[in-house]
């Protein structure tokens, strides 16, 4: 499939990673919108939000519950946002379901 992610998460296109299991790949953003912008993915391919069904709820939990070891191991426990993006009038850019873990700055109101 042509996806970036999938990509990404076989190892064809390089990125930095934050954290790795059998379920989910959490890497840097390439553009960076606040010191802390990591992108979490489910390492199988959803399109996005809308597409989840209670099968992913573990999938899910997890991913939150990795968001949260990742801002407190970078700094951030305090202050940060989870959020995805569905669809392209919300933002979605890329076609493969990721949380934005955003924190080390002032974040201002949503939307
Ligand atoms: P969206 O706009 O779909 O919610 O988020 C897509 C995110 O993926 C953007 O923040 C964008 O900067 C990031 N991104 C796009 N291409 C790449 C890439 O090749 N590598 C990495 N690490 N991030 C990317
Ligand atoms: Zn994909």
């Amino acid at each position: 499939m042509d996806c970036l992610f999938c990509k990404i998460v076989a190892g064809e296109i390089p990125s930095k990673k934050a954290y790795e299991d059998d379920q989910i790949l959490a890497f840097h953003d390439i553009a960076p919108i606040a010191p802390v912008h990591i992108l979490i993915v489910p390492k199988k391919h959803i399109n996005r939000a809308n597409e989840l069904t209670e099968a992913d709820a573990a999938l899910v939990g997890h991913i939150f519950a990795v968001a949260a070891n990742l801002a407190r191991e970078y700094g951030v426990a305090d202050g940060f946002r989870i959020l995805t993006n569905n669809g392209e009038s919300a933002g979605q850019t890329v076609s493969h379901l990721h949380f934005h873990l955003i924190g080390g700055r002032k974040l201002g109101e949503m939307a």
